[in-house]
């Protein structure tokens, strides 16, 4: 779907942004590209939609150079959200959702039905929200408005720069998890760049972590965590997110899922891949938590499983 080929950037200055990198992200696929600050990660994807041009070598999306894509077409295919929330102050939610279906000629109907399904997509009553300006929502409102505003006209795939980083840590965490849901129900290629390594694990099908301009890794989440390629990719993930050995499999240790608890409203459901210790913050205060993995519920954890599971992993590693 989107594939470079030994691309290399050179600022005029001549900083060396990106070296000879090859990508080959799948149709479909939340392709996330982690690294340090400064490692090339926002000129790789501003490359994409040739936001930046870049120096050396090809990026093809569908097999067609997208030097060769009339910009029009290019831009208005590929959605694009930000760090900062660039929404148009002056104009409602409805007007800014609309940018792109009215340049592209949608009929005024079709618009409005879009935006009316859209914001029930991410959460947010048409009834209310449609009307309002951006200055009316909270920040991680008008981050969600700023999400379905890049998918609005529905484009093949969505770049996304640091899109939750300016969010306080629980508007962000529920900006992932709304995310991973949508990504479930649309299925586009997303390319998303971020420097937090548990943001990363938890939404990509598949990260590449970069460092100064080149490709160090790329792989699924569990192959990443299992098998860092170097020092760098495994303090990378020890410094941000849980010890490899913190996503030990807690599978054996679910409780089967009942009828009775799943009809519980408020049980919170956790991914598989949820770090210990984020699962142990959660267990301080909810009794039980529902247990997900590649988008089914497959059992339950409570606290006491969890101390078993402690327990026996503590054995394992003979510290106890
Ligand atoms: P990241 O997104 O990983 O923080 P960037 O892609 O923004 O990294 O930047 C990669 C390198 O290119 C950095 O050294 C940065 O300072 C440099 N850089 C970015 N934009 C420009 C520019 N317009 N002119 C010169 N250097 C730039």
């Amino acid at each position: 779907m989107i594939k470079f080929e030994d691309v290399s950037k050179m600022y005029e200055d001549g900083t060396a942004a990106v070296h000879s990198l090859n990508l080959d992200i799948k149709k479909g696929e939340f392709f996330v590209i982690i690294g340090p600050s400064g490692c090339g990660k926002t000129t790789t994807l501003k490359m994409i939609n040739r936001l930046i041009p870049l120096s050396e070598g090809t990026i093809l999306i569908n097999n067609k150079k997208v030097s060769e894509y009339d910009i029009h077409e290019l831009r208005w295919n590929i959605g694009y959200v930000l760090q900062q929330i660039a929404l148009f102050p002056h104009m409602t939610i409805e007007e800014n959702i609309s940018i792109v279906p009215e340049l592209k000629n949608w009929n005024r109907q079709k618009i409005k039905a879009r935006v009316t399904e859209l914001l029930h997509m991410v959460g947010l009553d048409p009834h209310i929200y449609r009307n309002r300006k951006p200055s009316e929502l909270s920040g991680g409102q008008q981050q969600r408005v700023g999400v379905v505003r890049a998918l609005a006209a529905d484009p093949e795939m969505i770049l996304m720069d640091e899109p939750f980083s300016a969010l306080d840590p629980i508007s962000r965490e529920k900006l992932q998890n709304d995310m991973l849901e949508l990504q479930r129900k649309i299925q586009k290629t997303i390319v998303f760049v971020t420097h937090d390594m548990k943001e990363a694990l938890k939404l990509a099908d598949r990260l590449c972590v970069m460092k100064e301009g080149k490709v160090v890794q790329i792989g699924t989440p569990e192959g990443i965590i299992h098998h860092p390629i170097n020092r760098f990719v495994r303090d990378f993930i020890g410094s941000t997110a849980a010890q490899p050995e913190e996503f030990l499999n807690i599978e054996q240790f679910l409780q089967p899922i009942c009828t009775s608890i799943i009809s519980q409203p408020l049980i919170k459901i956790i991914s598989i891949h949820t770090p210990l210790q984020e699962i142990l913050e959660k267990l301080a205060h909810e009794e039980e938590l529902a247990v997900e993995k590649d988008g089914n519920v497959i059992g339950i954890i409570n606290r006491q499983m969890i101390i078993k599971y402690m327990s026996t992993h503590l054995q394992e590693r003979g510290r106890v």
